[in-house]
């Protein structure tokens, strides 16, 4: 069994990740930049927000960080981002999510400019992902993809299971899985039998927010697991996967936390460096 390292992973990411800005700003050209909004204090968002400011230090990405108090009104948040979306020397905007009940999230992501959306998370960036020509890549699936690529772990003609069919994280990670020749299963909170079905997987991705809940016992010899959950129990994360019963069957494992979770910020430092890119016509 091998303990796929999600956090040495992502630090390489991420040096890559600032390699390639320091080449592409040799010329004096800005570099690329990234624009966070929050809405109100919860403290969970404003950790998720330090570390996306953090990453974006270390990369060399300039981070712009807009705090909007928690009863402000949606019509603001939408005229910031029409402002952000004019703005030629911002590259991704992002509203960290969740946002307060009186402000629809759909109708925020579909505000972002698609050009802009480096979350991937408006209708049209998820077309261009199902139709099998994303510009952006979804943060947490691609996570996972590339932890799978650097572990040497092959997806063509395997069969794969997403447990969780969010559009988040279940549903575009069957949309990554199955454009690298995957067979691809998704199975949710009304699936039967989900035992028989996670036992046939090659490659088990667990999304479905719920600690502990896949077993040893409902998973194969020498499987591929990833646990992309994270769920606060007492004052211990845990995945989705019981560890210690799963790592006794699996050929590679994700641990929580040091698994995907590294991953997602890594991911939306290079959809940056991608909406940069385009903005330049250098891809
Ligand atoms: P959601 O709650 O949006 O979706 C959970 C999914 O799991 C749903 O599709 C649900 O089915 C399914 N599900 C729930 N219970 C069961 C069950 N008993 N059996 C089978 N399927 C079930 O969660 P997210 O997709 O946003 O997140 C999933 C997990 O990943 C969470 O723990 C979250 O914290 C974590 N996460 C981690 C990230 C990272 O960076 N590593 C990023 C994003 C999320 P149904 O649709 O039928 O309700």
């Amino acid at each position: 069994m091998k303990i796929i390292d999600g956090k040495a992973i992502s630090a390489k990411c991420k040096a890559e990740t600032a390699e390639e800005i320091k080449a592409l700003t040799a010329d004096g050209r800005r570099a690329p930049c990234l624009a966070v909004i929050l809405v109100g204090d919860a403290p969970a968002s404003a950790v998720y927000v330090r570390n996306k400011k953090r990453a974006c230090e270390l990369v060399g990405i300039t981070s712009l960080e807009y705090l909007l108090d928690k009863d402000e009104p949606e019509a603001k948040l939408l005229e910031l981002i029409d402002f952000l979306n004019k703005d030629e020397s911002v590259d991704g905007i992002l509203v960290q999510m969740p946002v307060p009940k009186h402000i629809d999230p759909e109708r925020v992501i579909e505000a972002i400019s698609p050009d802009k959306d480096v979350d991937a998370f408006h209708a049209y960036n998820v077309g261009k992902l199902f139709t099998g020509a994303p510009r952006f890549m979804p943060c947490t699936p691609a996570g996972v993809m590339r932890l799978l690529k650097e572990s040497g772990v092959s997806v063509s003609g395997k069969n794969c299971v997403v447990v969780g069919r969010s559009n988040i994280v279940g549903k575009p990670m069957s949309a990554l899985l199955l454009a690298e020749d995957g067979t691809v299963t998704v199975c949710h909170s009304r699936t039967k039998n989900l035992a028989e079905i996670t036992k046939t997987a090659d490659i088990l991705v667990a999304a479905c927010g719920r600690p502990n809940m896949i077993t040893g016992d409902m998973v194969k010899e020498g499987a591929t697991l990833i646990d992309v959950g994270i769920n606060r129990v007492g004052d211990k994360l845990v995945g989705d996967l019981d560890f210690d019963s799963c790592a006794e069957k699996a050929e590679y494992i994700t641990p929580v936390p040091g698994g995907v979770g590294p991953m997602t910020i890594a991911m939306l430092m290079e959809n940056t460096v991608t909406s940069y890119k385009m903005r330049f016509n250098l891809i």
